[in-house]
C-alpha cells in the first residue's frame, strides 16, 4: 500500500459502525479508531477530560471538539495507524471534519472514502437496546442478532464477562439520534462535495453489510 487508507464510517447510533469496523480490521488489516471507545477509556481512567466527557455522554450529546480532537490526535500519532484506519464515530461535526483534513494534510494524506451506513432511525432504538460487548476483548453481541456460539462465552477470547453501555437506553438513544441528524449528517454533503462519499443500505444482516462494505473498501483502498 503506498498511502495508508483513511476510511470514515458515518451513520447513526446502532447503524453497525463498530461491528463493521472490527470486521474491516480483520478483512483488510486496517486499524479501527473509535472516539467513543477512546472517550469511554478516558471516563474509566477518571482523567479530567474523562470526567467532563462522562457528563455529556450520559445525556446523549456530543463531547466538545476540543476534548475529542486532543484524544484523536494522540491516537493518530501511534505507529499502528500507519497501516490505515477506519474512523468509527469521528468526525461528528464540521469542525472535526476540517480538523481531520488539516491533520492528514500534515502528512500528505487525505480522506480515502467516507461511507454512509443508511438505516431507518426507528429500527436503531431496538438495535441499540439489545447490544452488549465482551468485557475482555470488546467483541460485540446482540440479544437478537448475534449470540456467542456457546452461550455466555465470548467467541473471540473465551471471556465470560459481558457489559452494556450506560448510554444504550431508549431515552439517550433518541438524543443521540437527534445529535446525529443535526450535527453529523451534514458531513454526508461535505464528503460528497469532495468526491469521496459512498452510501450503502445498512438495514440487512451483519454478513450482508460486511460484504457490501468489503467491495467498497477493496475498490477504494489499495491493499
Ligand atoms: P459512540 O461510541 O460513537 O456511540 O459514542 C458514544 C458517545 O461518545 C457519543 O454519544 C458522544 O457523547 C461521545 N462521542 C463519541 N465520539 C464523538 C465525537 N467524535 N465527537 C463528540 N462526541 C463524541
Amino acid at each position: 500500500m503506498t498511502t495508508p487508507a483513511v476510511l470514515i464510517l458515518l451513520g447513526p447510533p446502532g447503524a453497525g459502525k463498530g461491528t463493521q469496523a472490527r470486521m474491516l480490521e480483520e478483512d483488510f488489516g486496517l486499524v479501527q479508531l473509535s472516539t467513543g471507545d477512546l472517550l469511554r477509556a478516558a471516563v474509566a481512567a477518571g482523567t479530567e477530560a474523562g470526567k467532563t466527557a462522562k457528563a455529556v455522554m450520559e445525556t446523549g450529546g456530543l463531547v466538545s471538539d476540543d476534548i475529542v480532537l486532543t484524544i484523536l490526535a494522540e491516537r493518530m500519532g501511534q505507529p499502528d495507524v500507519g497501516r490505515g484506519v477506519i474512523l468509527d464515530g469521528f468526525p461528528r461535526t464540521d469542525v472535526q471534519a476540517a480538523a481531520l483534513d488539516a491533520l492528514l494534510a500534515g502528512t500528505g494524506q487525505r480522506v480515502t472514502a467516507a461511507i454512509s451506513l443508511e438505516v431507518d432511525d426507528e429500527a436503531m432504538v431496538g438495535r441499540v437496546a439489545g447490544r452488549y460487548t465482551c468485557a475482555g476483548c470488546g467483541e460485540g453481541y446482540h440479544d437478537e442478532f448475534k449470540h456467542p456460539a456457546t452461550p455466555g462465552v465470548c467467541d473471540k477470547c473465551g471471556g465470560t464477562a459481558f457489559k452494556r453501555r450506560a448510554d444504550d437506553n431508549a431515552v439517550t438513544v433518541r438524543e443521540r439520534l437527534k445529535a446525529y441528524h443535526t450535527q453529523t449528517a451534514p458531513l454526508i454533503t461535505y464528503y460528497d462535495a469532495r468526491g469521496v462519499l459512498e452510501r450503502i443500505d445498512a438495514m440487512g444482516d451483519i454478513a450482508t453489510i460486511r460484504s457490501r462494505l468489503g467491495s467498497i473498501v477493496g475498490r477504494v483502498a489499495a491493499h
